[in-house]
């Protein structure tokens, strides 16, 4: 992945507004001066935070466009720096058009993510809430973009400094004492060392969870689906996605690449990877289909076996589930109920349904989430992701090998200033430029 430059002081233009027709574009510039951009393209600078009208003017001095302008001066905007803000027509021409002569009055193409970058530079937003911008702008669901304007503004970072700050107060501390090595015998009592370790513990949990149910919402959960054909495969789809469009019927091998159908259940994204297309080929083509299908099943978090009453499985699905990692979660389906007589129900592992009625659909859709570690939350999740969770982790880590140190209190101070550390990765306080760099090179351009 590149990563972006150091971001200069500089001055960067895109178009932010999404590619295609719309009633407005915009395009934005930020920079440490905007005076002669605004000067040749609109003749003039415009009042700050005020709506301009104006045309937007070529090198001759002739209307590209007409619309609004917007001067932000630093630090009063998203970037911290002095923004321009051009709302034309939204026609990829015109606003190209528009693009083209901030280029040419001194501004450089912005990189993906670099207006971001610049408002985490100078303290707009931490890490969190940049990325939670990014998470805004994908989200798929309602869910997801509540729970990421949650961390959008500032509920997430605000559990995590709580964290850090508990962290802090602990350190401060042991420190105190270390200085004071006479004093080291009673300090874990005095200071009430593991009562405070029990409660940062019990916050982590506690963030640990919403931001599970965020990631979750952000990355969702991928199942395999085996079955034999006419199993009832493309019907349990239809009913999961909720409307027959899902899916699209393929002849036998014509499917030669990873077939994924993003259903959503609450909001999760549930990703199917269709096993259909595995079967024994010398088409070099298939066979790097299969190939990709393999590698997407490595990575699942579940398997769907689709069995129908009337017959068993073949020795294909018995083959796919022995090549199954030992990591994923299986779950029988037994399909066509409606022509056995029996009733809809879930146990450990099974759930029997009929794709056709739709009956036991509900029990599936709660046993997915349930495997996935959904739990309704309510209100309460942010948008987190497996880089959050991972730093969450290592803070637990460090903070149990803490409590275990009790007896050498510069290991026990140690461990705290590591658990501190893997806090403050979340919001980026100690980031790494080259994870900077990959975070917001995933953002489009103009973000
Ligand atoms: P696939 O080949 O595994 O994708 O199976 P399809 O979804 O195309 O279904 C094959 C046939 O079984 C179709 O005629 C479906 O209407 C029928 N079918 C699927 N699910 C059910 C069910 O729950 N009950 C009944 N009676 N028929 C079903």
């Amino acid at each position: 992945m590149a990563s972006l430059p150091p971001a200069r002081p500089d001055l960067i233009a895109a178009i932010a507004t999404a590619p295609g027709r719309g009633g407005v574009g915009v395009v934005r510039v930020s920079g440490p001066d905007i005076g002669p951009l605004a000067q040749g393209v609109l003749g003039r600078v415009p009042a700050p935070r005020h709506a301009t009208f104006s045309r937007f003017l070529d090198r001759d001095g002739e209307a590209i466009d007409e619309g609004i302008a917007l001067h932000f001066v630093a630090p009063h905007s998203f970037t911290g720096e002095h923004v321009l803000e051009l709302q034309g027509h939204g026609g990829p021409v015109v606003l190209n058009l528009i693009l083209a002569r901030c280029l040419e009055l001194g501004a450089r193409l912005a990189e993906p993510g670099e207006f971001s970058r610049r408002a985490f530079l100078n303290g707009k937003l931490d890490l969190a809430q940049a990325e939670a911008v990014a998470d805004l702008i994908d989200a798929a669901s309602t869910e997801a973009a509540h729970s990421a304007v949650r961390s959008l503004t500032g509920v997430f970072s605000a559990r995590i400094t709580e964290l850090v700050d508990a962290v802090i107060r602990l350190r401060t501390l042991v420190e105190a004492t270390l200085d004071f090595p006479e004093e080291e015998i009673d300090f874990i009592e005095q200071a009430n060392a593991f009562g405070r370790l029990d409660t940062i513990d019990a916050s982590i949990a506690a963030v640990r969870l919403q931001a599970k149910q965020g990631a979750l919402l952000r990355e969702g959960l991928t199942a395999v689906l085996i079955g034999q054909p006419n199993v009832g495969k493309s019907s349990l789809l239809n009913q999961l996605a909720g409307y027959e469009a899902a899916i699209v019927t393929e002849f036998a091998g014509t499917t030669r690449d990873t077939v994924r159908e993003a259903i959503q259940i609450q909001g999760v994204p549930l990703h199917i990877v269709d096993t259909a297309g595995l079967r024994e080929t010398e088409d070099p083509v298939e066979k790097l289909g299969i190939a990709r299908t393999w590698a997407a099943i490595d990575k699942a978090d579940m398997a769907l076996l689709l069995v129908d009453a009337t017959h068993g499985l073949s020795e294909r699905e018995t083959a796919i589930l022995a090549r199954l990692p030992p990591t994923v979660t299986r779950l029988t389906l037994h399909n066509k109920i409606d022509l056995t007589g029996e009733t809809s129900r879930a146990a450990e592992g099974a759930v029997w349904l009929s794709a056709r009625t739709g009956a036991g659909i509900d029990l599936l859709r709660e046993k997915l989430l349930a495997s996935a570690g959904w739990q309704a939350t309510g209100e309460d999740t942010f948008m987190a992701r497996a880089r959050h969770l991972d730093a969450l982790d290592r803070a637990a880590g460090h903070l149990a090998v803490a409590r275990e140190s009790t007896g050498q209190l510069e290991l026990f101070a140690e461990e705290l200033r590591l658990a501190q550390a893997a806090l403050s990765e979340i919001t980026g306080q100690f980031t790494a430029d080259d994870l900077l760099g990959e975070i917001f090179s995933s953002f489009c351009i103009g973000k």
